[in-house]
């Protein structure tokens, strides 16, 4: 392997597996693990907290500045804060999924979010995931992976993720409101979550999680090595 940073872009909606393989994957290529959807879910957050009316694009764009967002390292963990609060299990709870992305399609949003990525990222190793990375944030990224599996077993997933954390919500209420968080983040005007022209695309509707994190390394280190 080169002493050149490399970085892995992994993208697609909701609950198909992207931060828990992406997490694997950083910690088996020793490289840094970026959350790029616990951002927006701070983001939305805040706003909502603060009353926002968050369909209103404009009073969006004007808040977002205002927002004191940062992003700590902790034992090699990623925690998100707003100012000194903590906010990495609050981000977590399910309405704050549809306040990310209601602020996500805000345009100042987005341009102050990517740009912090970028800095992040800068000069590491990285695996980042989201919905904009391979088509936006990292558009030399040394892998691209879409990643998706059907509505049914990702919400399935994302029960079983809420049940683990105390969180537990009925299967079709999460399948109607990751349906139609899929389609703002596929349909809205900035940046929509599409698959890159030169990503990978990976289904795990059938694979264990096991097997996903292999398929995906197997990519990596070949993209790694075709680069040196
Ligand atoms: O990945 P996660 O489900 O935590 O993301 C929450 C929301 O944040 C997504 O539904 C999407 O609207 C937004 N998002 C985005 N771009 C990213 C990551 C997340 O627009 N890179």
């Amino acid at each position: 392997m080169s002493d050149k940073v490399f970085s892995i872009a992994i993208d697609g909606p909701a609950g198909a597996g992207k931060s828990t393989i992406a997490k694997a994957l950083a910690r088996e290529l020793d490289a840094m693990y970026l959350d790029t959807g616990a951002m927006y879910r701070a983001i939305g957050l805040d706003l909502s907290r603060n009353g926002l009316d968050l369909s209103d694009a404009a009073s969006v764009a004007a808040a977002v500045g205002n927002v004191d967002i940062d992003v700590r390292y902790e034992d090699g963990t990623q925690h998100i804060y707003l100012g000194n609060e903590d906010v990495s299990r609050a981000i977590r709870e399910p309405e704050v999924s549809m306040a990310a992305s209601a602020v996500s399609a805000v345009p100042e949003v987005r341009e102050r979010m990517v740009a912090l990525q970028r800095k992040i990222a800068e000069g590491q190793n990285v695996v980042m995931d989201g919905r904009d990375i391979g088509t936006k944030v990292l558009p030399n990224a040394t892998l691209k992976v879409y990643l998706t599996a059907s509505a049914e077993e990702r919400a399935r997933r994302r029960c079983l993720e809420l049940k683990e954390k105390g969180m537990e919500e009925p299967f079709d209420k999460v399948l109607q409101e990751m349906i139609q968080r899929d389609y703002q983040d596929t349909h809205r005007a900035a940046s929509p979550l599409c698959q890159a022209e030169d990503a990978k695309l990976v289904d795990t509707s059938d694979l264990t999680l096991e097997a996903s994190v292999e398929a995906i390394r197997a990519l990596a280190l070949e993209a790694i090595q075709a680069r040196s």
